[in-house]
């Protein structure tokens, strides 16, 4: 079956409502009442409320299709298949009614059923925690896979401090030979590991609390947590090769060949800079919508770094001009058939992208030519940018320190992160007078260099680590 991504989001949907389910709509990306999230970024985000038992649902039962944001992810898009800074996911609970075995079979049901997804169960592989001997025996016994099928991974435990957690089960689709790509192929793409078995549904099976003494007691009602990414089914369903050509991504990126006069799929360098717009302008898109505007501070720094990043991948296809709030349409377009907010606030949401990026543009070709000059200096000495030259870049040139950071990547040159925090502060501490949250600013700055993909759960991610790949 080739559904389109909208059928499948539909599909989804209506198979869970079949098992009496309540459809909650999607929130919005800016968490409400939650200081604990920088974005909303995976479908029980929103739930917590009926998870700790703040609010109770009128069914225990919920399905829902959440715009979520990982900007942890961010180094990876353009490289990998199948991540996004901005993605959908699908996802079944239920707050202390059905548990392991129901969300396995229906999971299990959702994907092979002829009268749903029909996948070949052949090309399933699923993982679990190594001492989950009950989803073991429920994926052996009852669905009846292979052992050699079933892999037990440390790592699949969702914990997030204090609070709900337990094992986890995953589900991967075998795409086959041809997406071996082998250990050169690792070596080329930093999040580009091997792209065979694509995790398509991570099951959270939430049975314990995790104590302030840090022990685990079993939890009274156990719960289930489901997320499942959009994008990367429909590139299942839709046989292609990665997220960005399916049928959300190829609109978008055939108005930036329009825009740029170059062709996808011709050059591997020029087909990053079409997938990080494709991806870029839909999460920049969907925040404004939801309330986010680009700053310097927090969410609005992400949007900025986003837009800003978008317009220099722009500059790489050629585009000399403002363009990516003509891709704003095209998002609405592809978008609007489950989210109308796009389509509410258009020429809003144009505004806001067309000044930031035009903006930066007016600098960006100038502080291009003072970065190569910095690198010529540095090139066959020290290979180090100073804080002070990387502050410049950022102060004077508005490029976002990941930004000058990449660009000297590709120079085989560093950047000395903690003379530019340094420099960030001199200047905060300049503009103390009139700051109102005097730490806000080194939150941000404090720690890139200590980025790391989060590989698992991230339900809860908190601000303090979003906080960490913010510059
Ligand atoms: P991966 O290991 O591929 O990075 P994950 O284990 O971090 O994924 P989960 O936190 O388990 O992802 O999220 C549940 C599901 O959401 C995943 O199985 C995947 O289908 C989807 N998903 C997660 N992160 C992204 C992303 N950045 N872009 C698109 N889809 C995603
Ligand atoms: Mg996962
Ligand atoms: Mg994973
Ligand atoms: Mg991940």
């Amino acid at each position: 079956k080739k559904l389109s991504t909208n059928e499948l989001r539909r599909l989804f949907l209506h198979f869970f409502e079949s098992k009496n389910h309540d459809i909650e709509a999607s929130a919005s990306l800016v968490p409400v009442n939650d200081d604990s999230l920088l974005w909303i970024n995976s479908g029980v985000a929103t739930l917590k409320k009926y998870f700790d038992g703040t609010e109770i649902p009128k069914n225990p039962k919920i399905v829902n299709s959440q715009k979520s944001i990982r900007t942890n992810d961010i180094e990876n898009v353009g490289f990998t298949a199948r991540h996004h800074t901005f993605f959908e996911m699908l996802g079944n609970f239920s707050i202390g009614e059905y548990f392991k075995k129901d969300s396995i079979l229906y999971a299990w049901e959702f994907l092979t059923s002829e009268e749903w997804l029909n996948f070949d169960e052949d090309k399933l592989f699923v993982t679990i925690h190594p001492e989950d001997e009950e989803s073991f025996k429920i994926w052996n016994e009852i669905i009846g896979l292979h052992p050699s099928k079933i892999t037990r991974i440390e790592g699949n435990f969702w914990d997030i401090g204090e609070g709900p957690c337990g094992p986890n089960s995953e589900i991967f689709y075998d795409r086959g030979e041809s997406y071996d790509f082998g250990e050169e192929r690792s070596e080329m793409y930093p999040g580009g590991e091997n792209e065979r078995y694509l995790e398509i549904w991570n099951l959270v099976f939430s049975e314990f609390n995790h104590n302030s003494d840090h022990t685990y007691t079993p939890l009274p009602s156990k719960n289930i947590d489901t997320g499942m990414g959009l994008e990367r089914l429909a590139s299942v369903i839709q046989d292609v090769p990665t997220n960005f050509d399916t049928d959300v991504f190829i609109p978008i990126i055939q108005k930036v060949e329009d825009l740029s006069g170059k062709k996808y799929g011709v050059s591997e360098v020029d087909d990053v800079s079409f997938k990080v717009i494709g991806d870029h302008i839909r999460t920049v898109a969907f925040a404004i919508g939801d309330g986010a505007l680009p700053s310097n501070e927090g969410r609005g720094y992400v949007l900025r770094r986003l837009i800003r990043r978008a317009t220099r991948f722009g500059k790489e296809l050629g585009i000399k001009q403002a363009f990516l709030s003509e891709l704003v349409p095209i998002v609405k377009e592809v978008m609007n058939d489950y989210y109308p907010e796009i389509a509410a606030s258009e020429s809003f949401i144009k505004q806001v992208i067309h000044q930031e990026e035009e903006r930066f543009l007016t600098t960006l070709d100038e502080g291009i030519k003072i970065y190569e000059d910095m690198r010529d200096n540095v090139k066959d000495t020290t290979k180090i940018l100073s804080g002070a030259e990387a502050f410049k870049l950022y102060d004077t040139f508005g490029f976002p320190i990941e930004m000058t950071i990449e660009y000297a990547a590709e120079d085989g040159i560093t950047v000395d992160i903690d003379g530019f925090n340094t420099e960030m502060k001199k200047q905060k501490d300049r503009a103390r007078s009139s700051r109102k949250d005097s730490n806000s600013m080194n939150v941000q700055s404090a720690t890139y260099s200590s980025i790391k993909d989060i590989s698992v759960f991230t339900g809860y991610e908190s601000v303090q680590s979003e906080g960490k790949l913010l510059y």
